[in-house]
């Protein structure tokens, strides 16, 4: 994977731009979220607030909720989540239109309920583990992470080229055996019991550390000398 690549200049895959990198408690970033591209077609991965802000930032003010064709959501937790009722309610009233909104067939129900009631203002689209779910170019698949609550791991493919993406999960081998199947992998990381140490993550074979990225970063954990490198906010990047 190489960055700062112009979308359009290379052919098969597609791009990312890195919306956020944080975790849930970041001084310092935004909370994880990213901006997938091909052939014109945009698919956000999660909606933390203030979203549009937040697009704005990473984009120089070139995407905004209008330009976004489908939302893929990891789990409701207010990192990955908290934007995505005031997008519902900016499609409804602002642009009148309804988009896709992904998630595992365990995320469904609680994102139909009050207060979030996302049927209002989204399409919404759900599978069980591993199985396709379509958003213009791309291929989605999620599969439950160990998370306090209901929460899908993803891999998105397009043009011949897969993004692997843990979202929240302790350590999880069977999961990192899942993920490995991608070209590039994303893997959270951070102190706390529910997350992944970055101890654990240098124990991976160098192969897949070479494909692996981290984001979801807790503030000062340091990676100096760890061979591990993170994802940088507003940086375009190639699957
Ligand atoms: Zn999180
Ligand atoms: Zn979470």
């Amino acid at each position: 994977m190489s960055s700062n690549l112009d979308p359009e200049a290379a052919d098969g895959g597609f791009t990312f731009v890195t919306l956020g990198m944080g975790d849930a408690f970041s001084a310092l970033h935004y909370s994880a979220s990213l901006l997938c591209e091909r052939s014109g077609f945009r698919l956000l991965v999660d909606c933390p607030h203030p979203i549009r802000k937040i697009l704005r930032e990473a984009t120089a003010g070139s995407v905004d909720i209008a330009d976004i064709g489908a939302i893929a959501l990891t789990h409701l937790h207010p990192d990955h989540a908290s934007g995505i009722e005031l997008f519902g309610y900016y499609l409804l009233y602002v642009l009148q239109r309804r988009i896709p909104l992904l998630m595992h067939a365990a995320v469904l129900e609680q994102a139909r309920q009050p207060p979030l009631l996302l049927d209002r203002y989204f399409d919404l689209f759900s599978a069980d583990d591993d199985r396709a779910l379509a958003a213009g170019p791309f291929e989605v698949r999620f599969r439950r992470t160990r998370h306090m609550v209901p929460t899908g791991a993803l891999r998105i493919a397009a043009g011949g080229r897969t993004l692997g993406n843990s979202s929240d999960t302790p350590f999880d081998p069977a999961l990192i055996s899942w993920l490995e199947t991608a070209d590039v992998v994303l893997h959270e990381c951070g102190s706390s019991q529910v997350h992944t140490p970055p101890s654990q993550l240098q124990t991976l074979p160098a192969p897949l550390r070479e494909r692996l990225w981290l984001f979801h970063v807790e503030d000062g954990l340091d990676l100096a000398g760890s061979g591990l490198r993170a994802l940088v906010q507003g940086q375009r990047y190639r699957v």
